[in-house]
């Protein structure tokens, strides 16, 4: 009898490796260390799975910072468009949210995992759960099965599919790693990505659950390096929320070099000259009151304290003494609320992974290891990690689907 495709790890690209070999009439056997799949795909999207986006190809690819390319054939073998029918083949209605992102109808991660595992059952896929890989076999040159703490699995190819370092109670440990270096892979950096802040300033922990939305936040080395606008929120020891997620990538790289600043312009969309008429108004209305009830139109109560402390401005000084010379400090302020971020939150706490199995060593139209023969890769393992938006998934489901269809059309010696 023929050895089946053994894939390992039932998250997000495990379960479509699982799906795409099957598909092809391969025997499929999927190892799972946790009692369930897909545990990490149930709180994806705060348990609603933003599974996808919309966005053309093109798009989709400049998500991948330095890596899209990679991508580039396994979001055409399955694209977003694919995935949107797919979900649909399976019962699973999706809709389409702000910026793109797709979502189930129900807005259900579970309803997402229990019509996958349904399939693979309908595809006759051997799923063994609880069941942990310790480590590859190969014989020369290729791949032959893995050894699990039951005994040995033989395989006429192998997936892995562990995932990378984030949020391990799922069971994304990083155990692939290891594997991937004992055979000669190189395991490029792996740092938090999508991960909030910690600041040195200790008063955001005074504001903390503050959301900021429509603001500007700019990270700066010598020269700025980099900025995004819309939302963000404070927490106990720092910085989180969509933009700051999408910044932390730039900003985990800047903070080898040492703590990096950050400004918050709370006011993006009005200039120095617009503000500063928009200010004298406010002084004019509440012209009898002191400067921290002055500035209640403008700003959440919340930050009313904190930004005129770091204005240097007495709170309790009347309206009509503030000098000039005072009002400038208080835009400076307004248009440039500085932070110092000291360190991300632990990689536990990330979303996602930054750097893994190095690409250059792996095909990109199979996703086949170029060091040992009938050996895959896929999913976040890789050493591609995307912005929020839906892209992390669907690279995991593409680079999944791509691995499982390539090994069933495989030699099978
Ligand atoms: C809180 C959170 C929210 C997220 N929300 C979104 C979102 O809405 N949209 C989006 O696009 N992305 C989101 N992501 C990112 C996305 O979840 C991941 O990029 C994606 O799940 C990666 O899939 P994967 O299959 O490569 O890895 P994983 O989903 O981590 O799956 C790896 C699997 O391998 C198993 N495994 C590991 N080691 C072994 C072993 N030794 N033996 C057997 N099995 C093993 C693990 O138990 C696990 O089930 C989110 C991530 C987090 C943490």
């Amino acid at each position: 009898m023929t050895d089946p495709i053994v894939v390992v790890g039932g998250g997000a690209a495990g379960i479509f490796a699982a799906i795409g070999a099957a598909e092809k009439k391969a025997p499929v056997v999927l190892l799972e260390k946790n009692a369930r799949l897909g545990l990490k795909l149930l709180i994806t999207g705060k348990g609603r799975s933003n599974l996808t986006n919309t966005a053309p190809l093109d798009h989709f690819v400049q998500q991948f910072p330095g890596h899209g390319r990679f991508l580039y054939s396994a979001f055409a073998n399955l694209s977003n468009n694919d995935l949107i029918s797919f979900f649909h083949r399976l019962g699973v209605e999706l809709k389409v949210e702000r910026g793109g992102r797709v979502f189930p109808v129900s807005d259900r991660s579970k309803d997402v995992v229990s019509a996958l595992t349904g399939y693979l059952t309908r595809l006759k896929v051997d799923v063994r759960t609880n069941t942990k890989v310790l480590g590859l076999l190969h014989k020369n040159g290729r791949v032959t099965g893995v050894m699990t703490e039951q005994g040995t699995v033989a395989g006429r190819a192998v997936i892995i599919a562990t995932g990378g370092l984030s949020y391990p109670r799922t069971g994304s440990t990083g155990d692939g790693y290891a594997w991937a270096r004992a055979v000669g892979h190189t395991v490029t950096d792996l740092r938090p990505s999508l991960v909030p802040l910690e600041t040195e300033e200790k008063w955001v922990a005074d504001v903390q659950g503050l959301t900021l939305k429509n603001v500007k936040v700019t990270v700066w080395g010598p020269k700025k390096r980099g900025e995004e606008f819309g939302e963000m929120l404070f927490t106990h020891f720092g910085v989180s929320g969509p933009i700051i997620l999408t910044l932390s990538r730039l900003v985990v790289r800047e903070l080898e070099q040492g703590p990096v600043r950050l400004t918050i312009n709370l006011k993006p969309a009005l200039n120095r000259e617009t503000l500063e008429r928009r200010l004298l108004r406010d002084f004019d209305k509440y012209s009898g009151k002191h400067l921290k009830n002055a500035l209640k139109d403008l700003l959440p109560q919340k930050l009313i304290e904190p930004v005129l402390k770091l204005s240097r401005l007495e709170p309790h000084k009347p309206v009509h003494q503030v000098t000039k010379q005072e009002r400038q400090l208080l835009l400076d302020t307004l248009q440039g609320l500085p932070l110092t971020v000291t360190a991300p939150r632990p990689i536990a706490e990330a979303i996602v992974t930054s750097g893994g199995v190095a690409l250059k060593e792996i095909n990109p139209k199979t996703m086949e290891s170029k060091i040992l023969s009938q050996l895959y890769f896929a999913g976040e393992i890789l050493d591609v990690d995307g912005y929020t938006g839906g892209y992390n998934l669907q690279a995991a489901f593409s680079t999944g689907y791509l691995a499982g269809q390539s090994a069933a059309a495989g030699r099978n010696e």
